[in-house]
């Protein structure tokens, strides 16, 4: 049996299927952190999901604050994006030709983000990234680009860089495969320093094409920028010629309509999109003014293309799925709701006497057992991660599945009832007494 923390609950034919999984793919899952590597044991196989729940094929079922990594804004299955994607699937899955419902979302695009005038769609989150770098560099002639220690842009060389411990080391391959000549025009900063970022573009004057960061962190738990922190980070880049890129794949359309751009006031140059974008399906997209949008191919130069780009099956569901946010106060609801969990959980960790922090943006959470706030990647990593493992099984036990990780931050959406969030907080308190101990 897996080696779980809570060996009361069992979790028999998942465990089955993780063996034979584990035969046919590595480590028995297609993305790494469904292994659960991070909190030890294995991961439930899910068989449907519903609204705020999903349902493991031993037949536990979950209230869900991973929301398949923060597309399910809307709740699992919704009845109108089921129906706009079943409409789309009867008329045919993929055409490689261009569709009118591309206008229709790059339109919704172009109208919900303040800095992109032209967007182009691509099939995942590492795509868009990859292409916002590319264009950059593309535009600025330079080759060099600024990365955060911390923040996660998808599997793509230049971008699977470690952090150094010194804010101005090069940067080092952060897995085989990835050459020194891929990792070598990577500059590495903390996260919320932007004294570093001043300091590397006048150490690599007219060198660096973009800084490019998350507005707001979710890939070291939920880490907010510092006030100011992003003005500096504009103003800084507008100084150097340096183009500002915001890969908004976890906040776009979550932090508000206009995503994290909206929400803090910020223009970027360049925006990468995902996840929310695509309902649930492969969709995501980077967006810029039109004066670097026309400088991708077929118009200018840069070349960038995919044979499922634009899926008719991802669109529909992206167009419904937004459709569903411009709903009235749909973004004060889910506010008010983060709100209510976030402020269970500090007390219900104050209350068990653990080390913590609670940190949230709109519906983007994480409780770190940190003592202090989180403000960079170091900080994260000084959380007590073998509380969180444990933290984490007594929650699934009782039927709320958070992200397998300290450092994933949770999403709320806006199938999550207030119930749902009360027998989290009190499952919240159940299991920290558990671990207290
Ligand atoms: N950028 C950010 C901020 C992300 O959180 C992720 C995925 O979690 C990506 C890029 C990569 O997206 P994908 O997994 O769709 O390739």
């Amino acid at each position: 049996t897996p080696a779980l923390s809570r060996p009361d609950f069992q979790l028999p034919r998942s465990h089955e299927a993780f063996v034979k999984a584990s035969r046919v793919i590595p480590g028995g899952v297609n993305s790494p952190a469904r292994a659960f590597g991070a909190v030890g044991g294995e991961p439930p196989f899910m068989a449907r999901a519903e609204g705020a729940y999903l349902y493991d094929i031993d037949d536990h079922k979950y209230i869900d604050y991973i929301g398949s990594w923060g597309p399910m804004i809307v709740g699992h299955a919704h009845p109108e994006v089921r129906k706009a994607v079943v409409e789309a699937l009867e008329l045919g899955s993929s055409f490689g030709a261009p569709t009118v419902r591309e206008i229709e979302i790059a339109e919704a695009v172009v109208a919900a983000s303040p800095s992109i005038e032209k967007v182009r769609f691509v099939s995942s989150g590492t795509e868009a990234a990859m292409s916002a770098v590319r264009v950059a560099r593309g535009v600025t002639g330079r080759d060099k680009i600024v990365k955060m220690a911390g923040c996660y842009h998808g599997h793509i060389d230049a971008l699977l860089i470690q952090a150094g411990s010194a804010a101005t080391t090069l940067g080092t391959p952060n897995s085989p495969g990835v050459t020194k000549g891929a990792a070598a025009d990577t500059l590495l900063c903390p996260f919320n320093d932007a004294q570093a970022v001043a300091a590397i573009l006048e150490a690599n004057k007219g060198q660096v094409a973009a800084v490019l960061l998350e507005p707001v962190a979710g890939n070291m738990g939920l880490v907010p920028p510092k006030p100011g922190y992003l003005e500096s980070l504009r103003e800084l880049t507008e100084k150097h010629g340096t183009l500002l890129i915001f890969d908004e794949v976890m906040t776009g359309f979550r932090l508000s309509y206009g995503g994290a751009q909206e929400r803090f006031g910020i223009t970027p140059d360049l925006t990468a999109l995902g996840k929310i974008i695509g309902g649930g399906l492969p969709a995501a997209a980077y967006g810029a003014s039109s004066r670097i949008m026309d400088q991708v191919s077929p118009v200018g130069p840069i070349y960038q293309a995919g044979t499922l780009s634009g899926n008719p099956l991802a669109m529909a569901a992206g167009l419904s799925t937004l459709k569903l946010l411009r709903e009235p106060s749909f973004y004060d609801r889910l506010e008010a709701r983060s709100a209510r969990l976030a402020e269970g959980l500090e007390k219900a960790a104050h209350d068990a006497r653990v080390p913590h922090i609670v940190q949230r943006v709109g519906s983007m959470l994480t409780l770190f057992f940190h003592d202090g706030p989180v403000h960079d990647y170091e900080d994260a990593k000084r959380s007590d991660v073998a509380l969180f493992g444990r933290f984490f099984w007594e929650m699934l036990a009782r039927g709320v599945y958070l992200p397998c990780s300290q450092f994933e931050a949770a999403f709320v959406s806006a199938a999550h009832t207030e119930a749902d969030v009360d027998h989290t907080i009190a499952a919240a308190r159940e299991s920290l007494a558990a671990i207290a101990g």
